[in-house]
């Protein structure tokens, strides 16, 4: 697994967040043998479709979490689109498969960006998926979970190579303010869905823009989280490893460090990361 954008909300290049990165959402998942598979095509998409060229195979996967611009920003900037060699499976949570491309087509229109999503010359396969129902793509088994965010947002387990992962951004957390573990209690049935579906993964990342719960009650709606509800979602889930994702903006790498400093003891033998831009997570071992 490869992150290639950590960032929330907007690229922040500078010297603050050179370490950690500045690019938004994209993680890349590759199992040996098998085609890339990709989740959000956040600013850091760019930098994957310039060395994808350099691999052999030609097929790549794209999902979505959901439509939010720091999540889609990079498509029209990923090189594979480009080439007539790629195959692309575009998937998405919509009804129908045309939507995906509609709703791409909302961004690719001529207007907000020079080229309309029709002008792609890639052979590109767009897809719908739904929270609960599993399916396969690129040699994954796939497994969409509703998350909670304004407008939705859907979080994927995938499995693959004999190993799970999952990716939960964005979401605030799924219980409400001193309900289910978000009160320290008991998980709630939404929790269990989540829970369930990812029980025993390897690596789970999951949003946590906010430092903590308070700055969470104050933003309520913006539909992020903290850290100690994605420890306590990720514990319950006996999940071996939980990284820390979907940094706010201002976070500078001294904040970051700062974070996994925090975190470094994990939780119950869990460990807690703070995912980086650039970092290569193996999960072979
Ligand atoms: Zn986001
Ligand atoms: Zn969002």
């Amino acid at each position: 697994m490869r992150f290639w954008g950590v960032r929330g909300s907007i690229a922040v290049p500078g010297a603050q967040t050179q370490r950690y990165g500045g690019n938004t959402s994209c993680v890349e998942l590759q199992v040996a043998g098998q085609g890339t598979l990709v989740i959000d095509a956040g600013t850091g998409i760019r930098a994957l479709g310039r060395e994808i060229f350099s691999r052999p195979e030609r097929d790549v996967t794209v999902l979505f979490t959901h439509f939010h611009l720091d999540h889609v920003f990079g498509f029209p900037f990923f090189a594979a689109l480009f080439a007539p060699s790629f195959r692309v499976n575009v998937v998405a949570p919509t009804f129908r498969p045309e939507a995906t491309r509609d709703r791409l087509g909302r961004y690719l229109n001529g207007v907000l960006h020079p080229l309309r999503v029709h002008e792609l010359s890639a052979s590109i396969d767009y897809g719908s998926c739904r929270p609960g129902r599993s399916f396969e793509r690129g040699g994954y088994r796939v497994t969409p979970v509703q998350l909670n965010h304004p407008g939705g947002s859907c979080g994927y387990v995938i499995e693959g190579g004999g190993k799970k992962v999952a990716h939960l951004t964005d979401t605030s957390p799924l219980s409400r303010p001193g309900e289910g573990l978000a009160g320290g209690g008991r998980p709630t049935g939404r929790e269990l869905e989540v829970i369930n579906a990812m029980r025993g993964a390897d690596y789970v990342a999951m949003d946590t823009m906010f430092s903590d719960e308070e700055e969470y009650l104050e933003k309520m709606t913006w539909g992020h989280g903290y850290p100690q509800y994605a420890a306590a979602l990720c514990r319950e889930a006996e999940v071996r490893c939980l990284g820390l994702f979907h940094h706010a903006p201002d976070a500078t790498d001294d904040d970051l460090d700062r974070l996994g400093d925090r975190w470094s003891a994990g939780l119950d033998g869990m460990r807690v990361v703070v995912a980086r831009e650039g970092e290569d997570v193996d999960l072979s071992g």
